[in-house]
C-alpha cells in the first residue's frame, strides 16, 4: 500500500477532546471520576433557541441552503456584531460554517501557500498549531510567560515576523489562559500587523464571557486599516451553550469571503439548516440567558481561583474571560508524588487522574508544559468536589 499523506499522518489528536472522551469512558465504566476537561458550557441550550430549532425541522427548513449560510442568519450576525462589537459588516462579508473550528480551518486554507508562516502566541488553544500544519504552513510559536499575564508584546511580535509571515492567529479572550487584552494593548499589536501587512485572524468566540466588568474590544473595531486586515471569527457555541449545533461564522472583506465561499461549495456545502435557524433566534432573541450563564461562570471562577491559590505547590492567575483556569505546577516539577517523579504536566495529569480521579487538560499541546487547564464550565458542586480532591491529592503526596 502507498503511504498516507505525511501531513495527515503527523496531525496529533486534540488533547481537549481526547481528555474529555477519556473522562466520559471512565464515567461510563462506573468510575467516580470528575471532569474538568471539556471547554463547553454545562448549561442546556436556552429554550427559545431549542424551540426555534424544533420549529425549523417541523416547517421543513431541512434542505440545502447556500454554502455560506442563509441571508437571515447573516443579517442576524451583522446585527449582533454591530450591537456587541461596534463593527459594521454587510451580509456579503459573512460566512457561516460548521463551527468556529471549521471557520478557522477554512480561513487558513484560504490564506496559506506551502511555506507561509503563521504566528501563534502561546499558550494557545491546541488546535491552532495543528491546523496551521494541516494546511502546510509553518507555525511560529511565540511563548508568552505567566509573568506577562500570558500576553503577547509588540516587541516579541515584531521580532517573530519574517518575509514569509502571512498571518497571526489571535484569541481574545484566550483559551486556555482566560486573559483579556485591553484596547491599548490591542492597538499597539494591530499597528505592528498592519505595518507588516499581516492578516489578523481574530478568534473572539469567548467575547461574551467576561468578568470583573471587563469589556471586549473587537479587533475589527480598531479602525479601517485594522478591519481590512482582520478576519473575525465567532460562533454560537460558547455564548449560547450551543456546542453541538455546530454553527460558527467569520466576517471579512469580500475578497476573502468570495474565495472561502468557493472552497466551501466543494467541501462542506452548507452548515446544518435547522441549526442555522436556531442560531438566528440565539442572535436576535433575548440575550438575558447569556448574562445568567456569565454570572454563574464568574461565581465559579472566583471560588476555584481562591481555593487553588490556598493550596501547596500550585498557583494560578485570576482570569478575566472565557471559562478556564491555568494551574501552574512548576514548583512540582522534579518532585516525587506517590512514588513517581513529575517531569511535566502530562505526568501530573495522568497521576491526578489515576490517584485523584479528576480529569483536567495538560497544557503541553497548548505550548505550556508546566500548566494544566481546568474548565469551570461545570456545576459549583463539581467544582467544590474537584478542589477538595486536588487538595487531598497534594497533601497526600506530602507537598507543603
Ligand atoms: N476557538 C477557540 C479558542 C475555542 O476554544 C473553540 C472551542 N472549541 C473554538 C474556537 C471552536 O468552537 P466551535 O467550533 O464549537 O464553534
Ligand atoms: N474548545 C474547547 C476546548 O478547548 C472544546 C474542545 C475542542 O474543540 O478543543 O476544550
Amino acid at each position: 500500500m502507498k503511504p498516507l499523506s505525511t501531513i495527515a499522518e503527523n496531525v496529533k489528536e486534540s488533547s481537549t477532546l481526547a481528555m474529555d472522551t477519556l473522562y466520559k469512558k471512565m464515567k461510563a465504566d462506573g468510575i467516580d471520576v470528575l471532569g474538568f476537561a471539556a471547554g463547553e458550557p454545562d448549561f442546556p441550550t436556552p429554550d427559545n433557541i431549542k424551540m426555534a430549532g424544533v420549529s425549523a425541522i417541523v416547517n421543513n427548513a431541512t434542505k440545502y441552503t447556500p454554502a455560506t449560510g442563509i441571508l437571515q442568519l447573516k443579517e442576524a450576525i451583522c446585527h449582533r456584531l454591530l450591537e456587541d462589537c461596534n463593527v459594521h459588516y454587510e451580509p456579503s462579508q459573512i460566512v457561516v460554517s460548521s463551527g468556529a473550528k471549521h471557520c478557522l480551518y477554512i480561513i487558513l486554507r484560504t490564506l496559506i501557500d506551502p511555506g507561509d508562516e503563521v504566528i501563534i502566541p502561546t499558550p494557545a488553544w491546541v488546535s491552532y498549531n495543528e491546523m496551521a500544519q494541516m494546511v502546510g504552513a509553518t507555525p511560529v510559536l511565540i511563548p508568552c510567560p505567566e509573568e506577562d499575564h500570558f500576553k503577547l508584546t509588540p516587541e516579541k511580535l515584531e521580532a517573530a515576523i519574517t518575509d514569509q509571515t502571512k498571518c497571526i492567529l489571535f484569541n481574545n479572550p484566550s483559551n486556555p489562559t482566560g486573559m483579556v487584552y485591553t484596547k491599548e494593548e490591542l492597538i499597539v499589536l494591530t499597528d505592528v500587523c498592519v505595518k507588516h501587512d499581516l492578516y489578523i485572524i481574530a478568534d473572539e468566540i469567548y467575547y461574551k464571557l467576561l468578568y470583573d466588568g471587563a469589556q471586549i474590544t473587537s479587533i475589527a473595531s480598531l479602525g479601517e486599516a485594522v478591519k481590512e486586515h482582520t478576519i473575525l471569527v465567532n460562533g454560537v457555541s460558547k455564548s449560547y451553550a450551543m456546542t453541538g449545533w455546530r454553527i460558527g461564522y467569520l466576517a471579512a472583506d469580500t475578497k476573502v469571503t468570495k474565495v472561502i465561499a468557493r472552497y466551501l461549495s466543494h467541501s462542506t456545502g452548507n452548515p446544518s439548516s435547522p441549526a442555522q435557524t436556531a442560531s438566528v433566534e440565539a442572535l436576535i432573541g433575548t440575550q438575558d440567558t447569556v448574562e445568567t450563564m456569565r454570572e454563574a461562570f464568574e461565581e465559579r471562577r472566583n471560588y476555584m481561583v481562591e481555593r487553588m491559590n490556598q493550596m501547596p505547590g500550585i498557583s494560578c492567575l485570576k482570569p478575566q474571560g472565557a471559562f478556564y483556569v491555568m494551574m501552574n505546577i512548576s514548583k512540582l516539577i522534579g518532585k516525587t508524588m506517590y512514588g513517581q517523579t513529575i517531569n511535566n504536566a502530562d505526568e501530573f495529569g495522568d497521576l491526578f487522574l489515576k490517584k485523584g480521579l479528576v480529569c483536567i487538560v495538560p497544557c503541553t499541546g497548548f505550548g505550556a508544559p508546566e500548566f494544566l487547564r481546568w474548565s469551570y464550565a461545570t456545576s459549583m458542586d463539581n467544582i467544590k468536589r474537584g478542589m477538595d480532591r486536588l487538595e487531598e491529592f497534594l497533601i497526600g503526596a506530602g507537598i507543603e
